[in-house]
């Protein structure tokens, strides 16, 4: 990437930065976001020092911040990178009546349509719009029919192209049969082998998940499977789940248990799995995510969109996260969202530590993923963190902390991204990609989806 700035040996000296963070650096402390005027000593991929009136060192770059805002990256706990080329895609003709129709006219010809460069360059477009909203990590979930072998790989040079983290995994489905299962159950395979096999040093940039579509597209022995590659790599699924009543109708006429009740006899509600949207559970449900540790993620703006209904944010399980499921990056967007459907509906309004549970979340799941102290910025801590513009106008403190992310933080606020020391996007950066290649790329999926792009 152009003008990349790096925290090289002889380190970088962040001088009178107002800082936000989270979390203590300690992996296993409970949230405390805390607000402190102090200088920051970057060195390699992390934060070496913390403090006020630090000297800098022979050699060491100092910058001057003069109270600028610095704050930990936003990560996205649900995201579709391959989903980039559906920004701004021609709309249908017809309106789509049901989710059902959402899935079977949009995401599933998209799945089928992405090649081996749509899917690269859907990963890196996708990244270059998270890293202009400070997204700096995202939990991925990936499906390209056309493309499964070495997909995820594909994913990962599109975020290594910005320069971000990510957790990747691949959508098994049934839906094209045994034969298509099963190389997506071995491209979730092949990835996880590959990160084992990937030498450990400094912070992990990529971790993997196994990957499955929803219960309604799983058959009761890939369910099996599912969980015998969780277990063999030790990690969680991620999948969809109750994402309006389409799960469960299915499970019904199926002759299934409930999705989560199913997923739950496979053993696939673990502590590490990782569920997106949640609408249609009942308390029940809530309780057994609760029971078992795992993740349930609210996707506010998708369900909105998708006309699937709201979700029960307030009996969410306390692991609980956000994530844009496809539609962009913005976590501050998402957040706000999140927060003023809370107050939608006559079911009371979401409180403040609700919102801030499903924020802090994130980060939380980040920490645990990748065995890594996001959300802190304190020593010892990675160097993800975006830097505001240098007018923040209304005082920022303890006290405020959560308003500023409902009320106040835009992506516009952004003046740079850094990621374990790197510098990897200032405003009014060029994007490191060609535009003109991700539109011959996107029109070519367009056509292929039957669009008429
Ligand atoms: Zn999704």
């Amino acid at each position: 990437m152009n003008d990349r700035d790096a925290a090289a040996a002889q380190g970088l000296l962040l001088k009178n930065a107002l800082v936000l963070d989270y979390f203590p650096v300690a992996l296993d402390a409970a949230p405390r976001p805390r607000v402190v005027r102090t200088d920051l000593r970057l060195r390699g991929e992390r934060i070496v020092e913390r403090g006020a009136d630090l000297v800098p060192g022979p050699g060491e770059d100092v910058r001057d911040l003069r109270g600028v805002t610095v704050l930990p990256g936003n990560v996205n706990a649900h995201a579709h990178l391959y989903a980039a080329m559906l920004a701004g895609m021609p709309l249908a003709g017809r309106r789509l009546e049901s989710f059902a129709d959402i899935l079977t006219e949009i995401w599933w010809p998209l799945d089928r349509s992405l090649d081996t460069e749509a899917v690269g360059l859907s990963a890196a477009a996708g990244a270059w719009d998270a890293v202009r909203c400070g997204t700096t990590l995202l939990f991925d979930h990936h499906a390209s029919l056309a493309c499964v072998d070495g997909a995820l790989d594909l994913v990962e040079q599109g975020l290594e192209t910005i320069g971000l983290r990510g957790c990747l995994s691949y959508e098994v489905t049934d839906r094209g049969g045994k034969g298509q299962r099963d190389v997506t159950l071995q491209e979730n395979e092949r990835y996880l082998q590959k990160l084992s096999d990937r030498p450990d040093h400094g912070v992990a940039r990529y971790r993997g998940l196994v990957g499955g579509h929803a219960s309604f597209t799983l058959e009761d022995r890939t369910l099996e499977l599912l969980e015998g590659l969780c277990s063999r790599y030790g990690v969680g699924l991620h999948a969809h789940l109750g994402e309006g009543a389409t799960d469960r109708e299915v499970s019904r006429d199926r002759g299934w248990k409930d999705p989560l009740a199913r997923l739950d006899s496979y053993g696939l509600v673990r502590r590490g799995s990782l569920f997106a949207h949640g609408v249609d559970l009942s308390p029940l449900d809530m309780q057994l995510l609760e029971e078992k540790g795992a993740w349930l993620i609210h996707c506010g703006r998708s369900n909105m969109n998708n006309g699937v209904g709201r979700a029960p944010v307030d009996r969410f399980p306390q692991r609980c996260g956000i994530g844009t499921d496809g539609l962009d990056d913005n976590m501050w967007g998402e957040l706000r969202t999140t927060y003023f459907r809370g107050h939608e509906g006559g079911r009371g309004p979401l409180s403040h530590a609700d919102a801030a549970r499903f924020w802090l979340g994130n980060y939380a799941l980040a920490r645990e993923v990748f065995g890594e102290p996001f959300g802190s910025l304190d020593a010892g801590a990675p160097a993800d963190l975006i830097v505001l513009h240098n007018f923040q106008k209304t005082p920022l403190s303890e006290d405020t902390w959560l308003s500023h992310l409902l009320t106040d933080f835009h992506p516009w606020d952004i003046q740079e991204v850094w990621v374990g020391g790197r510098r990897v996007y200032r405003s009014g950066d060029e994007p490191p990609i060609d535009p003109a290649a991700v539109q011959a790329s996107a029109a070519r999926v367009w056509r292929s989806m039957g669009l008429d792009g």
